[in-house]
């Protein structure tokens, strides 16, 4: 028995709560966690059908699929309007699984260079498999008209870049591939889905880190490819089924769970984000406030149109580089020094010493990864007190 509640047109949160949900013979009100690797079969005929094909309900073995995380992938599915979803054990297994299921030797992929440090050895992985794979400035258009050519088999990018907060112009882009044939694959961890409208813009594929928003408490690795029925059935899942990168059923609950509260959440973190920032502008202690959400950001408008919000995220650079950005992480109490985003708790990061260490110093640069630079996830507290902490900590 499944819950279709997207079909009569049910708004993001009616969906959030109830679609995808697949009963059991019990009528159980929640979710449950089928927490098993197989099923059993009535007869030896139906296991040789089953092995034949499945349908929706139909499972054999949990590398393959299950019922809990078949509710997780039609729900996230129908909340990003895409016709179905892949879950994976984590968001790099959704973005290895997205690439390496549809990339073969001598094809050619164009990416954005701000890409988060996984993403860019899975596209060394790529090269070695003799994939050639060329980087533009995700910003700049004519870098990416000038890159695409025809044949050129996907484009890949960060629709929001970590930690600098540069916007990558989903439809320009969308445009320029189509048009040499080209599949656009968005890593849309820092947009969201709550704010994603990455397919009515033009991306075929949609990959989510689920370690993020969708579960919003930092408790378990997930991740997710959205797209076209036949690409996610007939492209991404034979590579995942036998590779190996399978979502535990129990993380699809947790996910499951995340994607109920997400949209509350989420726009709540935003929200605050926007008070934060705008408060946190002109602060003497601080060089920078980068905000999307903010009327100077130098792409406010395009963040916008594209996702009708400036998200979760902040980034500040404090006056004095490494030193005094270490001495401020040092006097926060409520915000943590961590490196997860979209928890209900605070997160900040220091990119030049940890998520993006591994740099070199003309990259560094190149991306706008200052000594100075903190990335700052916005969590639920009460706004007042993350902009009283954080104002400590700069010694306001
Ligand atoms: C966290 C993150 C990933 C990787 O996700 P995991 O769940 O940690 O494997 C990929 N892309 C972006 C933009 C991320 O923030």
């Amino acid at each position: 028995m499944t819950d279709q509640a997207s079909n009569g047109g049910y708004g993001p949160r009616t969906q959030a709560v109830h679609h995808g949900t697949r009963r059991s013979q019990y009528g159980e009100m929640a979710e449950a966690i089928f927490l098993t690797q197989g099923f059993v079969y009535d007869s030896a005929e139906q296991a040789e059908k089953r092995f034949q094909g499945t349908g929706p309900d139909e499972f054999i073995y949990a590398r393959y699929g299950n019922p809990t995380t078949r509710m997780f992938e039609d729900r996230i599915a129908a909340l990003e309007g895409t016709e179905d979803a892949f879950a994976t054990a984590s968001g790099m297994a959704a973005v290895n699984g997205a690439l390496f299921s549809m990339c073969r030797t001598g094809d050619h992929v164009v990416a954005a260079k701000a890409l988060f440090g996984s993403c860019l050895y899975v596209l060394d992985l790529l090269v070695r498999y003799g994939v050639e794979v060329s980087y533009v400035d995700g910003t700049d258009l004519d870098q990416w008209q000038a890159a695409i050519r025809p044949g050129t088999k996907a484009v890949f990018f960060e629709s929001v870049s970590n930690p600098g907060l540069e916007i990558v112009d989903i439809k320009a882009v969308a445009d320029i591939a189509h048009a040499a044939g080209a599949l656009v694959v968005v890593d849309n961890v820092f947009a969201t889905p709550v704010f994603s409208k990455a397919v009515e813009q033009g991306a075929d594929v949609v990959v989510y880190s689920a370690t993020k928003h969708i579960d919003g408490g930092g408790r378990a690795l997930a991740g997710v490819i959205c797209g076209t029925r036949q690409f996610v059935r007939e492209v991404a899942e034979p590579y995942l089924k036998h590779t190996g990168g399978a979502i535990s059923p129990f993380h699809s609950w947790i996910m499951l769970n995340g994607l109920t509260t997400m949209d509350l959440r989420v726009r709540a973190q935003a929200d605050s984000a926007l008070a934060i920032a705008k408060a946190l502008q002109g602060h003497p202690a601080l060089s920078r406030v980068i905000y999307p959400g903010l009327a100077d950001h130098s792409q406010h408008d395009l963040a916008m149109r594209q996702m009708g919000s400036g998200g979760t995220m902040i980034a500040i650079e404090v006056k004095g580089g490494k030193e005094a950005a270490f001495a401020a992480l040092d006097r926060l109490n409520i915000v943590k020094i961590s490196n997860n985003l979209g928890d209900a708790k605070s997160i900040v990061t220091h990119p030049a010493t940890t998520t993006h260490q591994r740099l070199s110093d003309e990259i560094k640069a190149e991306l706008g990864i200052t000594p100075g630079l903190l990335r700052v996830s916005i969590g639920l507290e009460d706004t007042a007190d993350l902009i009283a902490d954080l104002n400590g900590a700069l010694g306001a």
